[in-house]
């Protein structure tokens, strides 16, 4: 049976991620600056320690704004994708204003020599238009969707879709999908927030039991099953969680599955 292989996915968000909402006070900055300031030393020093290649989606304002961390990521071999230039869900994007945001922040990507082989969209969100950009800009993968579980898959362009009416198919596009859940994202499960209100907050066993178990089930009954985790530097990087994230990974290599960076996944695909 193939080789089980998990991709440690960082979304390295920073200030980004709270500059997207409607109301934005200093306090909620320095809560993004902390991803930047403590958790990416800290997980570069883990995966350099459990010798894990891993991928990192960086918006373009993230790159300006925190060039060293970004520079110590692509010195540890670790893979930089395109995660937007300002993190606004597209949704919310005029087709243009997506575009031109797309666009920037590849050109901030080309500055510090990247030429992003995967794309994820901010919020893990999409609007009609971002599929189709990611395409003509010659992305390689998404990771933003989550149709299935532990394979990727070819979404689809041009679907037609409205109440009352079955679905009509558009066409797959060249894109890979390397699909990610809201069960395997740190920050859905521990980022509390008080406006707009998310708990967060869970404890590390329960989270652990969850990321493991998709972890093992899949070991057990998908050949060469593919694992994406989302984390973020700002959410992961806390010492209680990062202990977390190292149990998972000794659980995962005990079982025998490699490591890989989403690049060279769908490098291989
Ligand atoms: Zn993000």
């Amino acid at each position: 049976m193939p080789q089980s292989r998990v991709c440690l996915t960082f979304d390295f968000d920073a200030l980004s991620v709270w500059l997207a909402y409607d109301r934005v006070t200093p306090a909620m900055l320095y809560r993004g600056e902390y991803g930047a300031r403590v958790g990416v030393p800290r997980i570069l020093s883990f995966l350099k320690e459990r010798e894990l290649d891993a991928t990192f989606f960086v918006p373009g304002h993230t790159v300006e704004s925190f060039p060293d961390e970004v520079n110590a990521i692509l010195q540890a071999g670790h893979e930089v994708a395109h995660h937007s230039y300002a993190h606004i869900d597209p949704s919310l994007q005029t087709a243009d204003e997506e575009r031109a945001d797309m666009e920037r922040a590849l050109h901030v990507l080309e500055g510090i020599g990247v030429k992003p082989l995967g794309f994820r969209a901010p919020s893990a969100d999409l609007s009609e238009s971002t599929l189709p950009l990611v395409e003509e800009h010659g992305f390689l993968y998404d990771s933003s969707l989550m149709a299935d579980d532990y394979r990727p898959f070819h979404p689809r362009i041009g679907d037609q879709v409205a109440r009352g009416e079955p679905l009509v198919r558009g066409r797959e596009s060249t894109v890979w999908e390397l699909p990610l859940s809201f069960e395997l994202d740190d920050w859905v499960h521990f980022q509390f927030n008080f406006d707009p209100y998310r708990k967060g907050g869970a404890t590390p066993s329960d989270v652990l039991e969850i990321w493991q178990g998709e972890f093992d089930w899949m070991d057990a009954n998908v050949d060469g099953g593919i694992l994406t985790v989302t984390m973020h530097p700002q959410v992961i990087g806390r010492g209680h969680r990062i202990a977390m994230l190292d149990a998972f990974v000794a659980n995962c290599r005990e079982k025998g599955a490699r490591f890989a960076r989403m690049g060279d996944v769908a490098q291989a695909l």
